[in-house]
């Protein structure tokens, strides 16, 4: 059932304690949109847990308040919220206790703002937008809640991240508006711009320069793929979160209009992302393999020897080129 936020935020407001659930292999968007919404309930005098399957990314160990994520629940709640997530198999593992909150008729809430998300909680909202962080500030506010520096920051932190520093193309009005409105009420944007885009590791800079340097072009060009297989990784001493936003470097590239990257998650298994330029639809091709995501970034898994998951990869990514 396709719910207002403002109905949303009146049932959360009646609920006692609330466990927040995002995807795994989280994102800046997916932590900020999970933290800001457990300090506003908390601040309501609402307790909350907040839960998301996997490690937390490296690139992130600098926002406060991480430790309050853990990767289950454990305690009683009586609503479960689920945020930045199109569907209960993104929650990973998490995905058992969703399905034994319903089983347990525990009311569960989904706030999203994936084009492929078709509704699975009792109350769903859905609407695609930049950031789900943009979802998150208008329901803290129908809620009541106090926007102060720390809830501002998480917001911005979703914003930044899931825009691409204001810059992919559903960026519109609101969401500067926004930015503004939590850049007044304490966000440091210059920290969080440091801290997102620019500060590296010295691992992730050798790793960088290798995955570039072999950077595979198809279809004349506007295909361009890169393969980040376990063994450069361990060369490099570089861990999976530290290839955030590899995949942006080839759709930079002249002519391109797709680009994948193709991490070694597990050995035969490829965790693939994918980007489009101007017109191709990122979620349609990772939807044949059983992924989704938005218009212009997707995500699906792989499976087979690298040769094999490009050949797939390839072929698919022709059907949708102009
Ligand atoms: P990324 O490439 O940055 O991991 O993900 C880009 C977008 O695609 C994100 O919005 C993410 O939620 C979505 N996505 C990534 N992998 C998957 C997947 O395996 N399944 C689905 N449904 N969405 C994915
Ligand atoms: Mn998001």
């Amino acid at each position: 059932m396709e719910n207002s936020l403002k109905q949303i935020a009146d049932r959360l407001r009646r609920a006692k304690s609330v466990a927040i659930f995002s995807h795994m292999n989280p994102d800046g968007d997916a932590i900020g949109s999970a933290l800001a919404l457990s300090r506003a309930l908390e601040s309501l005098g609402v307790t909350t847990q907040v839960c998301v399957e996997s490690d937390l990314p490296s690139n992130l160990q600098f926002v406060e308040g991480l430790e309050k994520i853990t990767k289950k629940p454990s305690s009683a709640y009586d609503l479960l919220v689920c945020v930045d997530c199109s569907e209960a198999q993104r929650l990973g593992a998490l995905s058992e206790e969703f399905f034994f909150a319903k089983r347990k008729k525990i009311d569960t809430v989904c706030i999203d703002h994936h084009v492929s998300n078709h509704g699975f909680c009792t109350y769903d909202f859905v609407q695609t937008c930049a950031a789900n962080c943009m979802h998150i500030a208008t329901l803290i506010a129908y809620m009541g809640a106090p926007f102060d520096k720390k809830t501002a920051e998480y917001l911005l932190l979703g914003l930044l991240t899931d825009s691409g520093n204001f810059s992919h193309d559903d960026v519109d009005e609101a969401c500067f508006l926004l930015g503004a409105k939590l850049v007044k009420a304490g966000a440091d944007i210059c920290k969080l711009n440091y801290e997102l885009f620019k500060k590296q590791p010295k691992q992730r800079a050798k790793l960088f320069g290798k995955v570039m340097g072999g950077i595979r072009y198809y279809h004349e060009g506007k295909f361009a793929a890169i393969v980040i297989s376990k063994q450069l990784m361990d060369e490099c001493g570089a861990d999976p979160s530290m290839t955030e936003g590899f995949v942006d470097f080839p759709l930079n590239v002249d002519g391109v209009e797709v680009a994948a990257s193709l991490m070694e998650y597990k050995k035969g298994q490829w965790k693939i992302s994918l980007r489009t330029k101007t017109y191709a639809e990122a979620n349609k091709i990772a939807g044949v393999y059983g992924g989704g995501g938005h218009v212009r970034a997707a995500g699906c898994m792989l499976f087979g020897d690298v040769e094999e998951a490009l050949d797939k990869l390839s072929y698919t990514v022709y059907q949708y080129l102009e």
